[in-house]
């Protein structure tokens, strides 16, 4: 801290005290203009003393002798005693010495005239062990006085000049500690008025000292001298142990204000207590705990809400509760973001959140986990049909179509689940496995929902090194087309091949697409690998000869793309092959995501000549009701009906239903897995159109083309040939 010296010469220490001051200045100047000259004089008065005293023993010793000698007659010599007695002074004040018998009569005195003052001393004369006279000494001390008067002179020269110097030395210290003082205090005063807590100050007998303005803003003004216990509750006395235990309390008042009090004891007085308004404080905690703990877009709670859930929930299950995680995943939430932009797939989240919420119950936590994952902790499910019940209601309230900014909007989704057991309850392991399940749901289609088991854990590790391969063998050119053809039915004749990819595995040999295309379509890689099929196939078949079509199989996830339509404009454009001479084959689960792109896209590409195919007919549960969303130019009967032709009545009804269907409908019929002769004639008789199978052939490399197209259509044969 900086010293504060005193502003000019304006002293700040109060007139009382001032006067003071200069009184006792005063006081000392006096004693010391006093004190010299007194002590000067008296050590000058002593020493002339012991002169006169020396003196006077001196000359009383030898009048003693002469007495001793001459016996009584010494009274009447008086000249003989005065040579006796007069020697020199030294280099003292001249002594005037007189005798004077013991009954006073005077015997013999110096002739000295002494100014006064005088000092005298007086000496007896014994002789025998009698005193016989005196014999006094006498000395002015008139040069005592005079030079007693010349240091009294200068000592109050020297008194005046300490009186100054003391007073103004005095004057200036106090000035200079009691404007450091008074800096210190205001220093104080602004500290204590401008802190943002209130405070108050008790001494020991809880009496209020000290507060500050904050503390008036905060509570009102106290009045004076008011106890701790007359403040209020707030102020409660402490308890006696203050000292031990300092003491910190949250109190929330009734007008809403959350007040934190600090209660310190001071030593030597009583105890201090601050006050701090934390309402805004906590009310900024609490959202910034919400924000930790939710979803910004849906207001769910999130993964770490979840997880903490979870843990939360473990005890209870240890108890015998039961409980289960379902973990749900969006089919075709990609497609509504890439197709009609982010702010439909935020709202379509946020749809899915609040249908989520309302159909599940208090006690059960709806979490969003990723970007369209979602994870539902249900409490008290006994058994997986409890599961069960809630999924297919979950599965029921997702399907449903949403309205966003005027569209309908359909998505599906997947689920995952795993039951907790007292064994199993750390939720990083129980969100994995029912993740787990998810994925092996969602490699098994649209819409599906499984229960975790273990064996899914070395499933799931082994379509991961799959997936791993598959990326290699894109990039590797693993990958090769087969062709099948297909027939005339009448004619027996070709009319086109369908083309099959399969992965020619370094290891594991060739390997059929129903031991990858599931993967490739949950992983996503169907979608080049799709595109590298069109492009091929379209290639290979731009060489055949004729009206030769070849029908390329379409995955629903290269629906979900958005670059389907250029993949198929870019392998007809390449590749120059007329447009009718190629065949898309689509299953009814692309129909199942029947957004409006999807039927737009199949228009547009009907429109540009391209022919569509249902593929698999029969196999899903309304294959009917499809056939009326889309004028398709060909219905493919499964296999499975012509291959139980011989034996059940009822394939043979159905086919006869479908060729009925079909030309009702103005749509080709083709049956798919034709493998003997009794198969193939029955069809022809039923009035299919097509026919496909082992019975002509087994899908064959592009290499073996030419040999099909010579078994199978000589004429075309000899035309390629020329
Ligand atoms: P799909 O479209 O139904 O193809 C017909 C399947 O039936 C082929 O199996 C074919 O080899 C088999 N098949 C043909 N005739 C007979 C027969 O007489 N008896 C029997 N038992 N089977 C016969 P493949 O080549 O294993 O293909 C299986 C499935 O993989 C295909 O079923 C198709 O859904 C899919 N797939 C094949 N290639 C592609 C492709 O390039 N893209 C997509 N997305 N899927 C493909
Ligand atoms: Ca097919
Ligand atoms: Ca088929």
């Amino acid at each position: 801290m900086a010293a504060a010296s005193p502003a000019g010469n304006r002293s700040v220490a109060p007139p009382h005290i001032r006067t003071l001051i200069g009184a006792l200045s005063l006081i000392f100047a006096i004693a010391i203009a006093l004190a010299v000259p007194a002590a000067y004089y008296t050590l000058g008065a002593e020493d002339s003393a012991d002169a006169l005293d020396f003196k006077g023993r001196l000359s009383a010793s030898r009048v003693e002798k002469f007495i001793f000698a001459n016996d009584r007659l010494w009274r009447y010599q008086s000249d003989r005693i005065a040579e006796l007695i007069a020697y020199p002074d030294g280099n003292g004040e001249p002594i005037r010495q007189r005798v004077t018998d013991t009954r006073g009569k005077l015997v013999l005195q110096e002739s000295l005239d002494l100014l006064s003052p005088v000092q005298a001393a007086r000496t007896p004369i014994v002789v025998g062990g009698t005193t016989i006279g005196w014999l006094d000494a006498e000395v002015s001390l008139r040069p005592l006085v005079r030079r007693t008067a010349f240091v009294a002179a200068g000592s109050c020269a020297l008194g005046f000049v300490a009186w100054l110097l003391v007073r103004l030395l005095a004057i200036r210290a106090l000035d200079t500690t009691l404007s450091r003082l008074a800096m210190e205090s205001t220093r104080f005063q602004a500290a204590l008025h401008n802190m943002t807590q209130g405070l108050c100050l008790f001494d020991s007998r809880n009496r209020l000292t000290v507060f500050n303005r904050r503390f008036t803003d905060m509570f009102g003004a106290p009045a004076e001298g008011q106890t701790a216990a007359e403040l209020g509750t707030l102020l409660a006395p402490p308890g006696p142990d203050l000292e031990r235990d300092p003491d910190d309390r949250v109190h929330e008042l009734p007008d809403g204000r959350v007040i934190q009090v600090v209660r310190r004891p001071v030593p030597q007085e009583g105890w201090v207590a601050t006050f701090e308004d934390i309402t805004e404080r906590r009310r900024t905690q609490a959202q910034l705990l919400h924000m930790a703990w939710h979803d910004a877009l849906t207001g769910l709670p999130n993964r770490a809400m979840f997880h903490d859930h979870l843990q939360r929930a473990a005890p209870a299950v240890r108890r015998g509760h039961a409980l289960a995680v379902i973990c749900i995943d969006l089919d075709g939430f990609t497609t509504v973001n890439d197709t009609l932009g982010h702010p439909v797939g935020d709202e379509l989240l946020r749809q899915v959140a609040d249908r989520l919420r309302e159909n599940t119950r208090e006690t059960d936590l709806v979490a969003r986990i990723g970007g369209d994952e979602f994870a539902i902790v249900q409490s008290d499910a006994e058994q997986p049909s409890d599961v069960l019940s809630l999924t297919d209601r979950l599965h029921g309230i997702l399907r449903f179509p949403f309205q966003i900014g005027g569209q309908n909007i359909e998505i599906d989704a997947c689920m995952g689940v795993v039951l907790a057991d007292p064994e199993q309850l750390a939720p990083d392991e129980l969100l994995r496995n029912a993740d787990i399940a998810l994925c092996r749901a969602k490699a098994d289609g649209r819409g599906v929902c499984r229960f975790f088991e273990p064996a899914m854990d070395a499933d799931i590790r082994q379509r991961r090194e799959m997936e791993a391969d598959l990326r290699v063998a894109l990039a590797e050119e693993q990958f090769e087309v087969f062709y099948q053809p297909l027939i005339e039915a009448d004619s027996e004749s070709l009319t086109g091949f369908e083309a099959l990819i399969r992965w020619r595995h370094p290891a594991r040999g060739l390997v059929p697409p129903g031991a990858f295309i599931a993967l490739t379509e949950a992983t996503g890689l169907i979608k080049p690998i799709g595109a590298w099929v069109l492009t091929t196939a379209c290639a290979e078949a731009a060489r055949w000869p004729g009206h030769l079509k070849v029908a390329i199989n379409l995955s629903p996830v290269q629906f979900e793309s958005g670059v389907l339509a250029e993949d198929i404009a870019f392998a007809l454009a390449t590749s120059g092959l007329a447009p009718h001479r190629l065949e898309l084959e689509i299953t009814e689960s692309v129909l199942l995501r029947d957004t409006d792109a999807t039927i737009g896209l199949l228009r547009r590409l009907h429109d540009l000549g391209v022919r569509i195919s249902m593929d698999d007919f029969g196999t899903g549960y309304s294959s009917l009701s499809y056939l009326r969303r889309f004028p398709f130019d060909k219905i493919k009967i499964d296999r499975s009906f012509v291959q139980n032709l011989d034996g059940c009545k009822g394939s043979l009804e159905i086919v006869r239903a479908v060729v009925g269907l079909g030309k009702a409908l103005g749509m080709d019929v083709l049956a798919e897995g034709v493998e003997t002769e009794p198969q193939m004639r029955l069809l022809q008789v039923e009035g299919c159109d097509e026919l496909q199978g082992y019975l002509f052939s087994k899908p064959r490399p592009a290499g073996d083309i030419p040999a099909m197209i010579a078994a199978f259509s000589p004429v075309l044969a000899a035309e390629a040939a020329d």
